[in-house]
Order: C-alpha cells, then sequence, then structure tokens
C-alpha cells in the first residue's frame, strides 16, 4: 500500500473499522446498478454511525488540551449528541448537549438517542429552535460556567463537522480505497459514492479525501436539511479550514468537486413524507437493512428518484454510504403503524 502524501492528526481509537463493504443483495438489482452499502451503520453499538468517526479526532483533540469535558449540541435524537455522550462516557469526561426542542420548560420524555444521553449521564441543556440559531453564546455562557467551577472544557460543533473533526472521514475514503481495490473498481469505471449531508463534515471529509488520495470516485450528495448552497458554503467553509489548519496546498470547490442531488428535504428535517417511509419499509423487507427516516432513508429515496429520473445517471457502480442512525427510527413508530 503506497504512503498517504499527508499525516493524520492524533486519533483515539472509538468506532470499529474498517466497516464491511456489503453487495446488495435484491435492490440493486432492481435499480440495474452494482450496488454496494459501506456499513458505517456498523462503528458500534450505541456508538454506530458516521459521528464517531469524526468524533476520534475531535476526542484526541480535546484530550490533548487536557479537557475534562466536553459540549456539543444537536437536536433532541441527535445521533452526535448520543455518540459524543457514549465517547465522553468511555474517556472519562463529562459531557454536556445542548439539546433543541420545541418547548425547553417541557423536554419531551427520554425515549431512543434522548433515553441514551441520559442513561449516560450526559448533562442537557434544552434550548428553543431560536436559541439554537445563536448557539454560539449559548456555548461560550457553559463553557464559561464550566471554567467557573474549576472544568477544561473543549466545544465540539454540530456533527462534530468542523476541520479536525473532517479527518475522520478523509480515514473513511482511504478505507473506501482498500475496498474498491479489494473488489477490482479501483480501475475503470468510476463508482459513484452515494450519502446524505446534515451538517457537512462527512461530504466535506470524504471531499477532501477524494482529493488527497488517488481514486475513480464521484462523490453524490444528498441534502437532508438546508438547500444545495447552504451544503456549498458550509462544506466550502469545512475544507478551507481544514487546509488553512492542516498547511495543505489545494484548490477545493464544493460547487464543482461535489455533485449535489437537491430536492430531497420533502417536508423539513426529521420530518417524512409517507413515500420516504414506505421505501424504508420496502428496503428493510427485501434486503434486510435497516435505514433511517431523518438521513439514509432520505438520501436513499433521492438516489432511486434521481434514478427513475436518469436511468444511468450514476453509472453502473455505485456504492451508498449507510451513516447509521437506527436509533432516529423508533421516534417514528406511530407514523409507521399504519402501514405495516
Ligand atoms: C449526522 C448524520 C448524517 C449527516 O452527516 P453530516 O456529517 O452531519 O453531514 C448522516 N446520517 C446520519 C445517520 C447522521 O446521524
Amino acid at each position: 500500500m503506497n504512503r498517504t502524501p499527508f499525516e493524520y492528526p492524533p486519533r483515539v481509537s472509538l468506532a470499529r473499522t474498517p466497516t464491511p463493504l456489503e453487495p446488495s443483495r435484491r435492490i440493486g438489482k432492481q435499480l440495474g446498478v452494482d450496488l454496494y452499502f459501506k456499513r458505517d451503520d456498523l462503528t458500534g453499538v450505541a456508538t454506530s454511525g458516521n459521528k464517531i468517526r469524526k468524533l476520534e479526532f475531535s476526542m484526541a483533540d480535546a484530550l490533548s488540551r487536557q479537557a475534562d469535558v466536553v459540549i456539543t449540541c444537536g437536536g433532541v435524537q441527535s445521533n452526535h449528541c448520543r455518540s459524543t455522550a457514549l465517547a465522553a462516557a468511555k474517556l472519562g469526561l463529562g459531557c454536556r448537549l445542548l439539546l433543541r426542542v420545541p418547548d425547553p420548560h417541557h423536554p419531551p420524555a427520554p425515549e431512543s438517542n434522548h433515553l441514551l444521553d441520559l442513561l449516560l449521564n450526559a448533562a442537557p441543556v434544552y434550548v428553543t429552535p431560536e436559541e439554537y440559531r445563536g448557539r454560539a453564546e449559548i456555548f461560550e455562557r457553559e463553557a464559561e460556567a464550566l471554567r467557573k467551577a474549576g472544568h477544561r472544557p473543549y466545544i465540539i460543533p454540530e456533527g462534530a463537522s468542523n476541520a479536525v473533526g473532517a479527518w475522520g472521514y478523509v480515514r473513511a475514503f482511504e478505507e473506501l480505497t482498500w475496498d474498491l481495490a479489494g473488489l477490482g473498481w479501483d480501475r475503470g469505471e468510476p463508482v459513484s459514492v452515494v450519502l446524505a449531508t446534515g451538517s457537512g463534515g462527512t461530504a466535506a471529509g470524504l471531499l477532501l479525501g477524494s482529493r488527497l488520495i488517488p481514486s475513480n470516485v464521484r462523490l453524490i450528495v444528498v441534502n437532508v436539511c438546508d438547500d444545495r448552497d447552504y451544503f456549498i458554503r458550509e462544506i466550502g467553509i469545512i475544507c478551507s479550514d481544514f487546509l488553512k489548519s492542516y498547511r495543505l496546498d489545494l484548490e477545493i470547490d464544493p460547487g464543482v468537486d461535489l455533485d449535489i442531488r437537491d430536492g430531497y428535504v420533502g417536508l423539513g428535517y426529521a420530518q417524512s413524507r409517507i413515500e420516504e417511509l414506505a421505501l424504508l419499509r420496502d428496503v428493510a423487507r427485501l434486503e434486510g437493512l435497516l435505514l433511517d427516516p431523518v438521513y439514509t432513508g432520505k438520501a436513499f429515496y433521492g438516489m432511486v428518484r434521481e434514478m427513475e429520473k436518469e436511468p444511468g445517471v450514476f453509472g453502473s457502480r455505485v456504492v451508498f454510504l449507510h451513516t447509521g442512525g437506527l436509533a432516529g427510527l423508533f421516534p417514528y413508530a406511530a407514523q409507521m403503524a399504519p402501514m405495516l
């Protein structure tokens, strides 16, 4: 194996990697492509999903700064918050979570990810959607309170989607190139890798990886919130911070280097249309693969719709990156019950 032309920063081992690259059993055939699933939903039981790959680098950075407590944020059912709570417990760090809820005076009863956060003793700070938009201030207020109490807080932004977290998906990209070489897919026809984007860090890391490590991969990104322009901007910021922080000389323009397929946000972030949930059900039954409604279900739905609109649009070699999120399925029980 050739050595990579860059050095990874320190990493704490938290994720079960490499994750499997598994062939689709039936759905690929129906879609008329050679389909594989990169199973990043299998990075661990409670650490499952993509966030833990980013947290391996964020947490190493926190430890190198002698932090004793981490603070992060997300929706009340955030997979990222749950992964952070677990990683913190594992490393013996405190954890404080800014959780977005409709009414902070009446936070929802703990279930799914939120239940795991509390089980892991993460301290929740419930905030309104409006306060969440101004969260930089709340992060500072919480960090200051912790410092006053003699702690050393370390702030991890939403989704661990910053320069240091992006290393997790640079590393995943390298892992994927080994997987593809194992299939003989490292030569010849390009390979389309399809993924969901929510806070942009996974896409940014893969994009950086694809520029640092030679491959025949093209990245197809389905946004599950906001729009294409928003992600071009956000992913661009993460990439330029990364290039600056690690002194890498590359020009990256996500508007050119990423194929962002907008149009599948549907009813909004973490809100599902019946046809999206029906596809999630069909994939479960046909393939024995569990997607989640918030991210992977929407990305898979977007991928299928794009293929129907334009057969062959992603070529014949397709890898769907399964980024996890199973716990996010359970709060949909009532909405799904009629279709089961
Ligand atoms: C957070 C998340 C994503 C999106 O990743 P980002 O790096 O935030 O863009 C995709 N899938 C799942 C299951 C997630 O929890």
